[in-house]
């Protein structure tokens, strides 16, 4: 059984590298056109299967997780945890994407004649530069916009925030009432997060494939020299996304988390290579909820809460690059921001990173909220927009792993996360687990 586990995960990885091999093969013998018809459908196939399953996981999982809490206060004290952590987090990752800009200055002194190119080439995206909504979030709005006016709309919509508040408050109200209705109820739905489970489990058998083909698709369309161009750029937001990983959730793990980090990162590890080919957390937040409660000791009372908000509000790694994209930006035009502004930057950078949808591109569109508000010329965006794709893939995992982060912390300090598995959950047929994360007592 370890022997299988090891091999169907090391297998997604595979799936990730072939790809890559695969796609750079197609844009080389130029055979793109026929990844991207034939290919690229595999792909996102796989990115629906687990998207298929996110609202129903989220209602089931929350709504029974809810009633396995020791009492209602215990919703709060969580809730307020993981919003601080959530914030703390993301104000400390644009910090570090500052701190580096600052240090490593990605936008001062390019040669002339790349900034001229680069200017050019944003001229041409001029077009989606202009649809973008430059309005700062307001945080009532986003407060008042939590209650669902119908929750069967918020389901339709695939609205998260509003399919928590209404999931809490379901868990909430079936505590309330005598446990000879509840229990009805809750065996129900408790029978359809197992069955949803289930269906991850199966999805995730055909991750390899998936990933294979989502990573040949970009590979084989991207152009790879614009990245040359903004290689430097690129560098400091991807070395900022390790820095944070490394430094702030390994230092989070252990000293809030009381968490072994090389644990940590096997465990989560199938999340981060789903998160990194569908460039979404929003999608991949099924195989997260998998990781976390699976491999990694959190009960689903917690996982099943910090989890979906996460993948709705924390986007440590899109706050990140948002800070340095406005820092290059600035550099490259020559306006320098001073400490105020670099102030504003993190202020708004994190709003408009809670206000980003876990899909893919859309950390680009809130950036003009960003640039807006330290007065950088929009039209940048169109000089980064080439590169987007793969900052974006790696950002991704960052947030991704940010949730889990959360998780791991909240469900110590809680004093509910279990050494290993539940031995129910160790018997399942668990495709993506590290074999050790699986017997781990030392978590
Ligand atoms: N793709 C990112 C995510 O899903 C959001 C972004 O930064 O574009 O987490």
């Amino acid at each position: 059984m370890p022997a299988r586990r090891l091999q169907s995960h090391t297998k997604i990885l595979l799936g990730l590298l072939s790809g890559a091999a695969f796609g750079l093969l197609a844009s080389y013998l130029g055979f793109s056109g026929f990844v991207l018809a034939y290919i690229k459908p595999i792909g996102t196939a796989f990115v629906r299967l687990i998207g298929m399953v996110v609202v129903p996981l989220v209602f089931a999982s929350l709504l029974v997780g809810t009633t396995s809490l020791k009492d209602i206060r215990s919703l709060g004290r969580i809730g307020i945890k993981t919003i601080v952590f959530y914030i703390a987090t993301t104000a400390l990752a644009i910090s570090v994407g500052l701190a580096l800009a600052n240090l490593m200055q990605p936008g001062a002194g390019l040669p002339p004649e790349t900034k001229q190119k680069l200017i050019e080439s944003a001229a041409a995206k001029q077009d989606y530069v202009a649809g973008l909504t430059v309005e700062r979030p307001s945080i009532t709005d986003l407060l008042v916009n939590i209650i669902p006016t119908n929750p069967i709309r918020s389901f339709a919509e695939a609205n998260m925030l509003q399919i928590i508040f209404f999931s809490l408050l379901c868990g909430v109200c079936l505590m309330l009432i005598p446990p000879a209705r509840s229990r009805p109820v809750i065996a129900f739905f408790a029978a359809i997060n197992e069955m949803i489970v289930k269906m991850v489990h199966l999805i995730m058998q055909i991750a390899p494939y998936g990933v294979f083909a989502l990573i040949a698709a970009v590979v084989a369309d991207f152009g790879f020299g614009i990245l040359v161009m903004l290689l430097k750029y690129s560098m400091v937001v991807l070395l900022g996304l390790l820095v944070h990983m490394l430094v702030v959730y390994s230092a989070s793990l252990k000293i809030l988390g009381k968490a072994g980090v090389a644990r940590f990162f096997r465990g989560i590890r199938p999340a981060q290579l789903v998160a990194f080919s569908s460039s979404s957390s929003a999608a991949t937040l099924p195989v997260t909820i998998e990781c976390v409660t699976e491999n990694l000791g959190v009960p689903s009372s917690v996982g099943s809460f910090t989890l979906p908000l996460g993948a709705t509000i924390n986007m440590d790694g899109t706050a990140l690059y948002q800070g340095v994209a406005t820092m290059f930006l600035a550099q490259l035009y020559g306006m320098p921001l001073d400490f105020g502004q670099q102030l504003t930057v993190v202020l708004t950078a994190t709003l408009a990173s809670i206000g980003t949808a876990g899909v893919p591109g859309v950390g680009i569109v809130m950036l003009a909220i960003v640039l807006n508000a330290a007065g950088v010329p929009l039209q940048g965006i169109g000089i980064i927009l080439g590169v987007d794709r793969i900052l974006d893939m790696c950002r991704t995992v960052v947030n991704v792993t940010g949730d889990a982060v959360c998780a791991v912390v909240v469900a110590s300090t809680e004093g509910q996360r279990a050494g290993a598995a539940a031995p129910e959950l160790a018997n399942r047929e668990l495709q993506t687990a590290a074999p050790e994360v699986q017997t781990s007592d030392e978590l």
